[in-house]
């Protein structure tokens, strides 16, 4: 084993994984190190959904376009599995209409189209139809089952690019080209820290100026009591209020103040509904909740669930479903801004995705970072 490459890689969630491949990309030797035995982070706990639209305007739907286009190019070649395509935002409220009838007329809406209530069943026979009132049909989406689909991209970088991905090894310090670990002393020309939400074990008093703090979802698989083709990825009026894409449109105000009237226990709880379905079974992945904290507690609340599965069921027919498996993820928060990357020395960055953005828009943001290092 070389002790020394060009590129030394902290952290093998998503957004490491990402710098290895746009690394590699440039011809770079890479080595991946990570102090679990195996991904658990929030890059094996989330959708699995990669979001194009209802993305902030700007460089974060940009870099979430780029993303899918690398998620669509390399799922095939490292085995992972696209469930499927797309995605149908249900409207329930006259103010959620307004809000999908605004969105379709700006920049990041120009794909995507109305839906009547029938043709929004055409595309996901599970919508039910009371309550209906019009989908918004985004093209952009794909799916992958995040806890085969990170571990598969791992496998491959290794496999089809000599990435060298070190299991069980904490990085301790670092000082380019020097970096001390558990492991011993590893020597790169360039280090890349992508520390999920660890805020403390590196760069501590850098991180620490962004006043980030950690959010806590729920999440649940949820197993449909019959066969069911989902058909695509579907969100609903509550999703207007929080993707901010969708957000900061004008209508946006007048929905939160239904929500905020009719359903005030959803904003608190931060729910919000995202079904998508696993490629393997049935089975449909379905959330969640957003509390904020600097340690988020390990419980999960029976109360949030069953908020979330209400919002579900008004959305979706799934007579006799069951939910089969529930979990707490976190991911770094910030209030100001959806990622960072910071430049604590010459040849060393930190990049953090602080929002609920990460599994979309990391290809884009390690493309543009090694850009700039290289
Ligand atoms: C429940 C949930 C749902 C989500 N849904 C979506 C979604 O649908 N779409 C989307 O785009 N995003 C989603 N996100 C956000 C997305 O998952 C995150 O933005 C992304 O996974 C962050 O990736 P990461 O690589 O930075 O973090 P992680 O996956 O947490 O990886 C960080 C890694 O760094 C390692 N590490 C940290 N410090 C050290 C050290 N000193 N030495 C060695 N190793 C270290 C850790 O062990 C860990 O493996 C969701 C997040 C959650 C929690």
């Amino acid at each position: 084993m070389n002790v020394r490459t060009d590129v030394l890689v902290v952290g093998a969630g998503i957004v490491g994984l990402a710098h290895a491949l746009a690394a590699v990309r440039l011809g770079l030797t890479v080595r991946v190190l990570d102090r679990d035995a195996q991904a658990n982070g929030a890059s094996v706990r989330n959708f699995g959904f990669i979001t194009v639209t209802g993305q902030q305007a700007g460089d974060t739907w940009r870099r979430a376009r780029r993303s899918r286009d690398v998620w669509a190019e390399v799922a095939p070649q490292a085995g992972i599995e696209v469930a499927h395509h797309g995605l149908v935002v249900a409207a329930r409220r006259p103010e959620a209409e307004s809000v999908l009838q605004a969105f379709v007329q700006t920049e990041t809406g120009a794909d995507c189209r109305l839906m009547t209530p029938a043709q929004a069943r055409d595309r996901v026979p599970a919508l039910r139809a009371d309550g209906l009132r019009a989908a918004l049909w985004s093209p952009h989406e794909l799916r992958v089952e995040s806890r085969d689909a990170v571990p598969r991209l791992a496998a491959w970088l290794q496999r089809a690019h000599g990435v060298e991905i070190l299991r069980s090894v904490q990085v301790l310090s670092i000082d380019t080209p020097a970096v001390e670990t558990t492991a011993g002393r590893f020597e790169a020309d360039a280090v890349i820290v992508c520390p999920g939400d660890d805020f403390s074990s590196l760069y501590a008093q850098r991180l620490a100026r962004y006043e980030l703090t950690r959010c806590a979802l729920q999440m649940m698989r949820v197993r449909p009591a019959a066969p069911l083709r989902l058909g695509a990825a579907v969100m609903s009026d509550f999703g207007l209020v929080r993707y901010l894409g969708y957000a900061q449109l004008a209508p946006a105000v007048d929905l939160r103040r239904a929500i905020e009237r009719d359903e005030p226990e959803m904003l608190e709880h931060g729910i919000h509904l995202i079904a998508v379905q696993s490629p393997h079974d049935d089975s449909l992945v379905v959330g969640d909740s957003h509390h904020y904290a600097t340690t988020p507690g390990p419980f999960a609340r029976d109360d949030v669930d069953n908020l979330i599965l209400r919002e579900l069921d008004r959305v979706l027919e799934l007579p006799g479903r069951s939910v089969v498996e529930r979990w707490i993820g976190t991911y770094a928060s910030s209030p100001s801004r959806p990622m960072l990357v910071d430049r604590p020395a010459e040849r060393v960055r930190i990049v953090v995705v602080t929002s609920g953005t990460g599994a979309s828009t990391a290809f884009g943001i390690a493309e543009e970072v090694l850009a700039e290092l290289a």
